[in-house]
């Protein structure tokens, strides 16, 4: 498993390495993936579980699933069981690894209390505002809080007071006492506790002080034995602070952080509480909305874990901020649904094409490939009748240049069936509209072919008119018209950059009759349309189907042209 995010190699593993070579760990890897349970998880995460997960299978370690569940105003045992699921959909396993931090509440409070009786921990009384501004900027030093010289015994006192729910939230915190004049804010004193009088979902009403994670993560790290502590950039400025922690305690264990660039994909964003946002007012139906980067929409979108995982090593892992463009990961599931996916025949928007020559009930079956890429596929048979559904767009009263499909007087070819000619068009009287296409067959051009060699330049898909389901499709576009709608001006809102039209929905679309009775979650091609997936909505009479992406693959010619220099 995941032997396609370990095909790159990284810096991290230059570090593993080295660290096995000279035998720290006595050679061991134990890496963690920590989410806070405060959303579902995205695609960006889905690198970090690639990263974190793939690392230890490769050597032969283990991989701790580890909640950060130390804010329980924004957390949610829904989240935490999406999370689990979309892991392990992923295909990853933690085994016997499963840890919150809420677990090792009791030690942290007891470490807590350590730094105090060292003197290295103070309980501060100003406010969340006072604190703030006592801190300094990146240019001028922080002043000390007033408090910060409190004895050991005044100390102690306060935080078992704390604890024992004496005060407010916010009238007192627990904070580190470290340099206020440090270059580095993180270590200006930071908090480690603050006081908030709300339940846990999982201590429930045991705790009204909770820790931060500057303190708690580093301590979970090290209770639960992680060498390798991988997270990303914007946790660099907090290393001295994990550091500190572990070495104050002399934790037996210290973990090395290491950070990697976060995912960015254009056209998207990767915030769990931006996600929420949009789920919370309604402009998407929930998190599992087939526009939504996370894994629950992808997956409903017809994503597969295969693919994401070859997207995930493809884009490898950097020190450096980037942004990957949403066509490599649209390339990565047209590869594997290419290999796999049965090809079927489908009209989103139907033209009716009555062949005047062809029997009345006539109705004859057709052989037609499953997959041209698999030859294990095999054949299966659809109906041709003489009514039949062609798509809209593959007819032209006036064509213009280089359209060579259907036109009046002109051959095409159905796919798998006969040539058919234009011989009539039937327009409504008022609109103008074409309602109906008059065409002859040639019978001797069986299978789609003519053994006079006369040739066509059109190949069309098509369905029996009656012999078809009817189907709702459901076409996808980018959810920002923007690349980059986390880059904005400040007093803009990423907001007024959704796209209008990321969904089109058309309902009376036809698919041929082998479609019936599909599961959810099923892949298919439509011919020359692109990759569907069967949605949970759809009704035992009415599939509906996601567009998971389009056959047109730009990223193909991005990589043809590279490699033609
Ligand atoms: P968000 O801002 O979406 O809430 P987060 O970093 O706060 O993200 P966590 O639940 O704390 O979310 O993340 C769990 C792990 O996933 C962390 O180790 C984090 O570094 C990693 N992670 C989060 N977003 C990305 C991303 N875009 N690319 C790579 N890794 C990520
Ligand atoms: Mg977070």
């Amino acid at each position: 498993m995941a032997e396609e995010s370990l095909k790159v190699t990284n810096f991290i593993r230059d570090i593993i390495n080295e660290d096995i070579k000279n035998n720290k760990n006595n050679g061991n890897v134990v890496t963690r993936f920590p989410p806070e349970p405060n959303g579902y998880l995205h695609i960006g995460h889905a690198k970090s579980i690639c990263l974190n997960f793939g690392l230890a299978e490769e050597y032969k370690g283990r991989c701790h699933l580890r909640f950060d569940d130390t804010n329980p105003v924004k957390e949610d045992v829904e989240y935490i069981e999406s999370i689990k699921e979309d892991v392990k959909w992923l295909g990853f396993d933690w085994g016997e690894d499963l840890y919150f931090a809420s677990d090792h509440f009791d030690r942290l409070y007891e470490f807590a209390l350590e730094l105090i009786k060292m003197g290295k921990a103070y309980v501060c009384s100003l406010s969340a505002d006072q604190i703030r501004e006592y801190r300094g900027t990146l240019t001028e030093p922080g002043k000390e809080s007033p408090y910060r010289n409190r004895t050991i015994e005044e100390n102690l006192d306060l935080f078992e007071r704390m604890k024992a729910g004496e005060f407010n939230d916010g009238e007192h915190v627990l904070r580190a006492k470290i340099d206020m004049c440090s270059g580095n804010l993180s270590m200006r004193d930071p908090t480690l506790y603050r006081i908030r009088k709300v339940r846990h979902h999982r201590t429930g009403n045991k705790w009204c002080i909770y820790p931060m994670y500057d303190f708690t993560h580093c301590l979970s790290d090290s209770i639960e034995g992680v060498t390798h502590s991988i997270c990303t950039l914007e946790f660099e400025n907090n290393r001295p602070l994990y550091d500190w922690i572990l070495d104050t305690l002399g934790m037996d264990c210290h973990p090395q952080q290491i950070e990697f660039a976060r995912l960015n994909l254009s056209y998207t964003l990767m915030s769990k509480r931006k996600l929420l946002e949009l789920v919370e007012e309604g402009h998407v139906t929930g998190w599992d909305d087939p526009r939504m980067p996370t894994i629950s929409g992808l997956r409903r979108r017809g994503y597969t874990p295969e693919a994401i995982r070859d997207f995930c090593g493809r884009i490898g892992v950097a020190k450096r901020d980037s942004m990957v463009d949403l066509s490599l990961l649209e390339h990565c599931i047209r590869e594997d649904l290419n290999k796999r996916a049965p090809r079927v025949m489908a009209v989103l928007n139907p033209l009716k094409v009555v062949i005047i020559n062809y029997p009345v009930d006539g109705v004859e079956e057709v052989d037609a490939l499953n997959n041209p890429e698999d030859a294990d596929a095999g054949k299966r048979k659809i109906p041709f009748t003489r009514e039949l559904y062609i798509e809209r767009d593959d007819f032209r009263e006036d064509p213009p240049k280089k359209f060579f499909r259907l036109a009046p007087g002109r051959e095409v070819r159905l796919k798998y069936a006969y040539y058919i000619k234009c011989e009539e068009v039937i327009k409504d009287k008022e609109t103008g509209e074409v309602m109906e296409v008059r065409c002859t067959y040639d019978p001797e051009t069986r299978g789609g072919w003519s053994e006079d060699g006369r040739k066509v330049k059109g190949t069309l898909h098509w369905v029996s008119a009656d012999r078809s389901i009817e189907s709702e499709v459901r076409l996808y576009d980018h959810l920002f018209t923007k690349e980059d709608p986390s880059d904005i001006a400040e007093g803009d809102d990423c907001r007024n950059y959704l796209n209008p039209d990321s969904l089109t929905v058309l309902r009376s679309c036809r698919v041929e009759p082998s479609l019936a009775g599909s599961l959810p979650g099923s892949r298919f091609q439509f011919e020359r349309l692109g990759y569907f997936c069967v949605d949970p909505d759809s009704g035992e009479n009415m599939p509906v189907f996601n567009r998971i992406v389009s056959l047109r693959d730009s990223w193909a010619k991005i990589e043809k042209k590279i490699k033609e220099g």
